[in-house]
């Protein structure tokens, strides 16, 4: 279990030149109550990142982006460097989303990749994992997720952050219930430690699918839940807002 708590908002697609108020209510919270025992992000689409970064200016909220190319630069059309979103204020990337897995082909090699070029830029790269519907009704959840684990994970560096989000949870309603989470959770973590040792056990291992206001202290409660990853409910203010503060409830 890590020691501070991790909430991180994804608002995928969404967002435009409106969205400063949602920022700014955000950031007030943060600014008044958050304290060193959890950690805040928001990760709007490529373009917002700079405003965003200028809306929340000296906020202790991180801002991040949702994908990186594994290239410093280079004829890469469409693509975003690690180096180039550093610059801009991003603090964190989230890396191998299942809608990249599914939208964009992404292996697991490509998300190591990926997440290679982050650390060397200077990014915390969040690694996404999670088995489908159909892998879970045919047993085989824990063996895809460590299998992502392991391919997706740089081994040479730990300073990374984990995102355990079963595709079949994300954007559905449906959450996973607390004892599925906290049985991939705890094998994510001997995961973790088997290929980092002692440091496998600081990595944050964060829960995503369906997150939202009413569910969010359960599942931060839950032993290696080092907080989540928030997809829909990270674009209303008062419910990112209510998850945030289930994390500073949960880890006082
Ligand atoms: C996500 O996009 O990573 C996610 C978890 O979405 P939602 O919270 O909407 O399920």
């Amino acid at each position: 279990m890590a020691n501070q708590k991790y909430i991180i908002g994804n608002w995928k697609m969404n967002g435009s030149l409106n969205s400063k108020g949602l920022v700014s209510e955000i950031d007030d919270f943060c600014r008044s109550k958050l304290g060193d025992k959890v950690a805040v992000g928001i990760c709007p689409p490529f373009p917002l990142i700079g405003l965003v970064n200028e809306w929340s200016w000296e906020s202790p909220i991180n801002i991040g982006a949702q994908d990186c190319h594994f290239k410093e630069s280079g004829a890469h059309t469409g693509d975003v460097s690690a180096v180039l979103l550093k610059e801009i204020g991003a603090k964190i990337v989230i890396i191998g989303h299942s809608e990249r897995r599914s939208n964009h082909g992404e292996t697991s090699q490509l998300v190591c990749d990926k997440a290679k070029a982050a650390l060397l830029a200077g990014l915390k790269p969040v690694i996404c994992v999670g088995e489908t519907d159909e892998e879970r009704k045919s047993g085989n959840a824990i063996k895809v997720v460590l299998n992502q684990i392991e391919q997706s994970c740089p081994a040479e560096n730990a300073n990374i952050i984990v995102a355990y989000e079963p595709v079949w949870a994300i954007g559905t309603g449906n959450v996973a219930s607390p004892q599925d989470i906290l049985e991939m959770h705890n094998e994510i973590r001997a995961k973790l430690i088997e290929i980092y040792g002692h440091d496998g056990k600081k990595i944050q291992i964060l829960y995503g699918g369906s997150v939202n206001a009413k569910n969010a202290e359960e599942i931060l409660q839950t032993q290696n839940v080092d907080g989540a990853l928030v997809g829909g409910a990270s674009l209303k203010a008062p419910d990112f807002i209510a998850i945030i503060d289930a994390a500073i409830n949960v880890s006082n």
